[in-house]
C-alpha cells in the first residue's frame, strides 16, 4: 500500500518552497487547515500518478468536501473503492501530552516524543543523524487551532462514514505497536 499523508506532503513542499508549499505554509505553521481546493487538488494529482496501487490516506479527508471529491475521483478512477475509513481516538488530555512533546527529524522524518522516547541524544536523530526540532504547529497556540478545527470540520466526518457502514472507532491509547496491532486486521494487502 502507499501511504500518502497531506501533512508529510505539505512540510515537503514548504521546506523545498514549492509554489504549493508557499501557498500552504501560513495555514500549516498557524495549525489550521489548508483550504480544500489545494489540499483536494493535492491528492487527486498523487492518485492520478499512482492510480493503479492501493492506499492508505493518512489525515486525509479532513472535511466533508474532502471526503466527497474522493468518492468522484475513486469512481472517475473505476475498480477502487473505500474499505473503511479508521478513526483514533484519543482523550485530549493525551493529545496535548503527545503534540507538545513531539520532536521530528527535519531529515528523515522519524518522530520522537521529550519524554516518552526521546533521541538518544539530545537534538540529533538516531536514524539518520538529522536534526531533531519541534514542528510550529506543535507550540500551544496552534495545537489549539488544530483541535479546533478537528472538532468543528473533522468530527462530522464520523457520522458521515457512519452512514456509509465504513467508519470504524480504534482506540488510540497505548504504544505505537500496541495502536498498529488494533489497525492491522484492517489493512489489506
Ligand atoms: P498532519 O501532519 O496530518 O498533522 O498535518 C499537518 C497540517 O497540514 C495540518 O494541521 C494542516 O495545516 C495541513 N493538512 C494536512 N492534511 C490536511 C487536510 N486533509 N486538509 C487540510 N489541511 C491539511
Amino acid at each position: 500500500m502507499i501511504h500518502l499523508s497531506t501533512g508529510n506532503l505539505f512540510r515537503d513542499a514548504i521546506q523545498n518552497k514549492t509554489p504549493l508549499g508557499v501557498q500552504a505554509q501560513s495555514y500549516v505553521d498557524a495549525g489550521k487547515l489548508v483550504p480544500d481546493s489545494i489540499t483536494i487538488g493535492l491528492v487527486r494529482e498523487f492518485v492520478e500518478k499512482n492510480k493503479t496501487v492501493d492506499f492508505i490516506f493518512d489525515g486525509f479527508p479532513r472535511t466533508i468536501p474532502q471526503a466527497e471529491a474522493l468518492e468522484q475521483q475513486i469512481a472517475e478512477v473505476g475498480a477502487n473503492t473505500i474499505e473503511k475509513a479508521l478513526f483514533l481516538e484519543v482523550p485530549q488530555k493525551d493529545l496535548l501530552e503527545r503534540l507538545s512533546g513531539r520532536r521530528v527529524c527535519k531529515n528523515c522524518g522519524a518522530v520522537y516524543h521529550v519524554s516518552n522516547n526521546p533521541p538518544q541524544a539530545e537534538g540529533v536523530c538516531d536514524n539518520c543523524g538529522g536534526e531533531v526540532y519541534q514542528r510550529k504547529d506543535d507550540a500551544p497556540d496552534a495545537i489549539k487551532t488544530r483541535l479546533e478545527a478537528y472538532e468543528k470540520s473533522t468530527a462530522p466526518l464520523k457520522e458521515y462514514y457512519t452512514g456509509k457502514g465504513l467508519f470504524v472507532s480504534i482506540n488510540g491509547l497505548g504504544t505505537a505497536e500496541q495502536v498498529f496491532k488494533r489497525i492491522s486486521p484492517f489493512l489489506k494487502n
